[in-house]
């Protein structure tokens, strides 16, 4: 998880999103600002990042 994406829309930094039921490494992660918990419902448009500018969007790169 060391890729750095950023965002398309602003070129912000972005994190990955996470679904699924989150492992404790997980939230960790997330606590660090790594990743972005994105909860359990995937629907049919899941973006894999987000970007961690004030506006959060949301893309797949
Ligand atoms: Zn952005």
């Amino acid at each position: 998880m060391s890729d750095s994406v950023t965002c398309p829309i602003c070129g912000a930094p972005a994190v990955e999103i996470a679904y699924g039921y989150p492992s404790l490494e997980l939230f960790d992660a997330a606590d660090r600002g790594e990743v972005v918990l994105g909860g359990c419902v995937i629907g049919d448009f899941s973006p894999t990042h987000m970007c961690t500018n004030e506006g959060q969007h949301e893309f797949t790169p």
